[in-house]
């Protein structure tokens, strides 16, 4: 097979093999770039290469970054991947145009004042902690139901559902878990899969995938 010319075409391409083994459309998964640690100067050749989405887990680093490269590429979009404090809730809804770690229901508060005071609601991917026996960050399954019902009634928009798998354990039955729960709540978005397990995060219905590594190369720091 021929071996596509940058990173990012390699993972274009294989997510569009994922698809059409899974009978997917290749267009209903979003490639988000996770930029986190990377420097404006490597993030700019994936922008010129068409890339639009982006994921940072530091609203501080993001803003350091963000504002001059987006005025640059307008059309590129935000994705906070990270924990999310309360007192930053602001800042991220004013910066940000996805948000996939809202994980409790203080910051389901923060996020709808935040929202109402800037009079801009942004969706929300509701992080669930899928693991079993170490805490990943995510809101307990027991807890779920709750934490969206609080969501919808603070007319925060919620896009769906998003999962890290425990490392070093076979992610797929996690991925499978995911799908089910976000079917079960009548939610369409599934943010799963990161560098080493994208492809089979898509075979198992993945709706947003967060690659960082695959396309920018090790992080100095493991953040
Ligand atoms: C860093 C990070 C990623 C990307 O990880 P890679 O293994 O480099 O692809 C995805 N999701 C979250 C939440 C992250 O923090």
């Amino acid at each position: 097979m021929e071996k596509a010319d940058t990173p990012l075409r390699q993972v274009q391409a294989n997510i569009a093999k994922a698809c059409t083994i899974a009978r997917r459309e290749a267009g209903d998964v979003t490639l988000v770039a996770v930029s986190k640690t990377h420097p404006a100067e490597a993030i700019e050749p994936l922008l010129v290469q068409g890339q639009r989405h982006f994921g940072e887990n530091r609203v501080q680093e993001a803003q350091g970054k963000w504002p001059a490269l987006r005025e640059a590429y307008p059309a590129a979009q935000l994705h906070l991947i990270g924990q999310l404090q309360s007192n930053k809730a602001e800042d991220a809804v004013a910066l940000f145009d996805v948000i996939h770690s809202l994980d409790r229901p203080s910051l389901v508060k923060a996020l709808a004042k935040a929202m109402d005071k800037l009079d801009r609601r942004i969706p929300c991917f509701v992080q669930v902690d899928v693991g079993v026996e170490e805490q990943k960050g995510g809101c307990p399954v027991a807890d779920l139901p709750g934490l969206l019902e609080q969501a919808r009634a603070a007319d925060i928009p919620v896009a769906g559902l998003m999962c890290i798998p425990p490392f070093e354990i076979e992610p797929a039955p996690f991925f499978a878990f995911l799908d089910r729960l976000a079917s079960d709540h009548g939610l369409d978005g599934r943010s799963m899969g990161m560098s080493g397990d994208y492809e089979t995060a898509v075979k198992l219905g993945a709706t947003h995938v967060r690659v960082g590594t695959a396309l920018f190369g090790e992080r100095a720091s493991p953040l």
